[in-house]
């Protein structure tokens, strides 16, 4: 049963197996096999998409390269390009509430939350249809006798590999500052959560864009994702994903001297000092790990908390886990819905089960949650554990759910050692009335990112990404993006 509200949702899912969109047409591909796209509300089949082989990403690849030199996107005048996109935004911005409805179906989260990742994705188009007329380049005068200067140039064909968490935000915020610079972009989105990115392609379509600028090609990451980023056409990859397979892909890449930005795993450490204000901070560290189901690369996991006000705080999290409504996605009274799948669902529970093992007490949660008229859905319930060892896996390895480890600080110095004291580095928050200790710890801490008094903020103008094994050089989001997607030339002219 589809529990679609929208009735043009309904039409759209009962088309099966869906197409992908490559080389500017609507293809099933040469491979004849589907994957079935699973409500993980009620596990039930949403509806089936076609799935992509070596030879569809040949086709991809190479009519995304055609499009590239023909200029029919690259060479277009910023303005025109940022007018283009600004066009592709007004549908999406049209289409959000369906957007919203979608992404809820096909990852389980509440529909509040959809409906903030549409507005950010829509967000982000429009953002960089703004940064499109803004690339610029520069003189540097190195003699009387030349004229030298630097130009940035879109790279060529862009692979986009995207996953399952929050899958329309991923997909623009590699797809848009990779068009606003004139790449090409070919989108692989998660095997399981296709189905907002498809949408996206059928607006730029709507909206008259370019054939073959913008590709979604679907289909499994071993063989699609890995021949696409493989492909000699295609000159860059953004990825996110687990570490396990950007490591992956970095060394595959780098035998072809490609450019790969990587946004990775992360446990992200959320730093509650003694003299925090705990009305503020309580309520944001249990945002910060249950926003999602946990499911966020940026979720603050660890919470590490002075040991004056431990107790405190540990009570105050766990009656917020308690209070949590846990509901139906498509209710916009649910504040908690379901992890992506059942078969992730245990893998979850298998890492409770382990650190209960190794000696940690949940202090709540921690079993499968049961909603009513959903009872095969993949609910669980906010879990969060005390008395956890630093050297357990379950305070140093990524669970991508929500399981929140709380660890006790003798003192300041002592929680930013805790927190260093990690593998990852994408995301951090301190929590302080004192301003100066609150930059000392930001300043101290090893995360590309960093909230004071805080937690989970984003915005288009901000760059995001880690450090250490959470990521690359490269950052996501902001203007430092859109160069991620340029090269710069040095152009030397002789003056007679
Ligand atoms: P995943 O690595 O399994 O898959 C990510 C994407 O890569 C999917 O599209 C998948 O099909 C594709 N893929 C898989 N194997 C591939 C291969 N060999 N070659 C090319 N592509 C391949 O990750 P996931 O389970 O979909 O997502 C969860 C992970 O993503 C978590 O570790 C999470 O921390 C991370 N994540 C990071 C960020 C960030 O910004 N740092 C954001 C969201 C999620």
């Amino acid at each position: 049963m589809i529990r679609a509200l929208n009735q043009d949702l309904h039409e759209m899912l009962s088309i099966s197996p869906l197409p992908m969109y490559i080389n500017g047409t609507w293809t099933h591909g040469s491979s004849g096999t589907v994957t079935e796209i699973i409500d993980p509300a009620n596990s039930e089949v949403l509806c089936a998409v076609s799935a992509a082989d070596e030879s569809d990403v040949d086709i991809a690849a190479n009519a995304a390269y055609v499009a590239f030199k023909s200029g029919r996107w690259s060479g277009l005048r910023p303005d025109e390009r940022a007018r283009a996109m600004f066009r592709w935004a007004d549908l999406v911005d049209r289409d959000s509430e369906f957007l919203s409805e979608m992404e809820t179906l096909q990852t389980g989260k509440p529909i509040r939350e959809s409906r903030g990742d549409i507005a950010r994705g829509l967000d982000g188009i429009r953002f960089y249809a703004g940064l499109a007329r803004n690339i610029r380049g520069e003189t540097i005068d190195v003699s009387t006798r030349h004229h030298s200067y630097v130009t940035r140039e879109p790279i060529g064909v862009i692979a986009s590999i995207v996953p399952w968490n929050v899958p329309f935000v991923l997909t623009l915020s590699k797809a848009a500052p990779a068009l606003a610079g004139g790449n090409s972009v070919i989108v692989k989105p998660s095997q399981t959560t296709p189905l907002t990115a498809l949408h996206l392609a059928r607006l730029w379509e709507e909206a008259g864009l370019p054939a073959s600028v913008f590709n979604v090609i679907t289909g499994a990451g071993r063989i699609v994702g890995e021949a696409l980023c493989m492909h000699p056409r295609v000159s860059g990859v953004t990825f996110t994903g687990s570490t396990e397979t950007g490591l992956r892909l970095s060394k595959l890449t780098s035998s072809q001297n490609k450019r790969i930005m990587l946004e990775l795993g992360g446990k992200s450490p959320n730093l509650v000092l003694a003299d925090a204000d705990l009305d503020r901070a309580i309520p944001g560290a249990a945002s910060a790990i249950f926003y999602g189901q946990g499911q966020i690369c940026a979720a603050g996991s660890r919470l590490i908390v002075d040991q004056s006000i431990y107790d405190h705080v540990v009570e105050g999290v766990v009656a917020a886990a308690r209070g949590m409504v846990i509901g139906d996605p498509l209710d916009p009274a649910t504040e908690f819905g379901t992890l992506t799948s059942q078969a992730h669902r245990a893998e979850v529970l298998g890492w409770v089960d382990r650190a209960v093992a190794d000696g940690a007490t949940v202090a709540t949660g921690g079993r499968v949650a049961h909603v009513p008229g959903l009872p095969n859905g993949a609910f669980m319930e906010p879990t969060v554990l005390v008395d956890v060892n630093e050297s357990d896996p379950i305070a140093r390895e990524e669970v991508f759910g929500p399981v929140l480890v709380v660890q006790r600080a003798a003192n300041v110095d002592d929680a930013i050692r805790i927190a260093n004291d990690s593998q990852f580095g994408l995301s951090a928050a301190v929590w302080t009335r004192n301003a100066g200790v609150a930059r000392r710890v930001a300043r101290e801490l090893e995360s590309g990112v960093v909230w004071i008094n805080d937690y989970g903020q984003f915005n288009p103008a901000m760059p995001f990404g880690g450090v250490k094994l959470s990521g690359s050089a490269h950052r996501e989001w902001s203007h430092l993006a859109i160069d991620a997607f340029l090269e710069h030339k040095s152009i030397w002219e002789w003056n007679e």
